[in-house]
């Protein structure tokens, strides 16, 4: 049986490594394996999250019933206990994120590796694979510089975030070649532009503060302010969520959640009469961050100089929502180039999910971010990558 795995990321060296008795040859078109790998979890690599898998799906943002196979055969568990095997000790921090101890993310490409060759495999570095032609049962793999003869293939080459680590979508012109639809990519975690000029505050994080946007349930937690608009935690969800909304729509950040409006109001009502001669500029540093004071009293439109005692009620109550429901007005995103992960890609409903065998073609297989599933932070998506592998790989070898 002879397996030709397509793409050296953390699903193909998995595949590739789960492919027992094969013997696969990893085609990689960069001059390394696993480049995204290494900048994966700000170079520690969040491999996994040690969920269970209800919990798990809950963070799965495109087509989780699609992964619920995948991932009863390989769960967060097993990727700790592969990684241990091949000699990557491991840790759980905060939020059940699973790293290797050493905060190396070459720690986990060395122990993917290491289970890939395990199992026999080779990798061809240097090898951009442009054609895939079934024929007589198997396939024709056509690469630069020759062509070669397989039973199985495994289509492991990714999204198109950060295309400088090797995924930058080509691939996808191969899968249509095969008959496979792939849902368009669009990026997702990635940062969101606004039409509102907050630089003056860029770098600001804004802590426990909720986001909020038609259709997509509040979101709390710190949220960063860029040079053009807003990042951090709570915007790269909003993003997964909102990934195929069309620009421009609507957010609102509600900078104080625990407060309610009345008591905001008695709050201000109390700070504006302890020194009722401040200008409102002055007014508001016991309750915001001074970076974004000049950014509100703005958006509150009542004049900076203003006298905080010349504030009527209802100009107060108009602060109140503002800081309840502070608008703004996302136009875009900052693109592949600096994506987390793609939303869209391979059709699911082509797959079977059990095995990630194609419905359309015998014998070609799927793993990884290539797949139309994406999730939010928190090693969900590295870890699908480990279980579509897994599953692929394991099938490939023995369907
Ligand atoms: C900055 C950043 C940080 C991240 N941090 C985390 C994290 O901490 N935790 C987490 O869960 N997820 C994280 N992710 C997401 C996660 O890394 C990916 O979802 C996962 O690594 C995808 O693995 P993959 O094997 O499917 O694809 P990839 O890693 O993209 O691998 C695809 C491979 O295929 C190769 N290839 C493509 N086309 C061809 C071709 N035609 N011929 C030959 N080779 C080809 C590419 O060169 C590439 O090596 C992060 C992503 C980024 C960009």
């Amino acid at each position: 049986m002879k397996i030709a795995v397509i793409g050296g990321g953390a699903a193909g060296l998995t595949a590739a490594g789960s492919a027992i008795g094969a013997k696969p040859i990893i085609f990689e078109h960069t001059d390394k394996i696993g480049k995204k790998i290494y900048i994966t979890g700000k170079g520690r690599c969040n491999f996994t999250n040690v969920c269970d898998s209800q919990t798990f799906l809950q963070n799965v943002v495109t087509n989780a019933p699609f992964l619920r196979s995948a991932l009863a055969g390989f769960s967060p568990d097993d990727a700790v206990a592969l990684l241990n095997a091949n000699g990557c000790k491991t840790k759980v921090e905060r939020g059940r994120r699973a790293f290797p101890q050493s905060d190396k993310a070459s720690d986990v490409t060395k122990a993917l590796q290491r289970y890939a060759e395990n199992n026999g495999a080779e990798i061809r570095l240097h090898c951009d694979v442009k054609n895939i032609v079934p024929d007589n049962g198997g396939f024709t793999v056509e690469f630069v510089g020759g062509a070669e003869s397989f039973d199985r293939v495994i289509m492991c080459t990714g999204g198109m975030s950060y295309p400088v680590t090797g995924s930058d979508g080509s691939a996808f012109e191969l899968m249509r070649k095969l008959g496979h639809a792939i849902v368009a990519p669009v990026p997702s975690l990635v940062e969101l532009y606004t039409e509102e000029d907050l630089s003056a505050a860029e770098g600001l994080t804004l802590k426990n503060v909720t986001l909020r946007a038609d259709g997509v349930k509040p979101i709390f937690g710190d949220m960063m302010i860029t040079a053009d608009g807003i990042s951090g935690p709570i915007a790269l969800t909003l993003s997964a969520y909102a990934a195929r909304r069309e620009y421009p729509y609507n957010v609102f950040v509600d900078l104080k959640p625990a407060v309610a409006v009345e008591e905001l109001d008695d709050r201000l009502l109390r700070e504006f009469g302890q020194a009722p001669n401040k200008q409102v500029k002055n007014a508001l540093d016991a309750l915001l961050p001074k970076a974004l004071v000049p950014f509100v009293i703005d958006k509150w439109g009542v004049g900076p100089s203003r006298q905080v005692n010349s504030v009527t009620k209802k100009e107060r109550r108009a602060l109140v929502e503002l800081l309840k429901a502070m608008p703004l007005t996302v136009v875009g995103n900052a693109g592949f180039d600096r994506a987390v992960v793609t939303n869209g890609g391979v059709d699911v409903k082509q797959i079977d999910p059990k095995t990630m065998g194609s419905r359309l073609v015998r014998g070609l297989y799927f793993a990884g971010e290539a797949l139309d599933v994406d999730a939010l932070t928190g090693g969900y998506n590295f870890h699908i990558a480990l279980a579509t592998g897994h599953a692929a790989g394991m099938f490939a070898a023995k369907e």
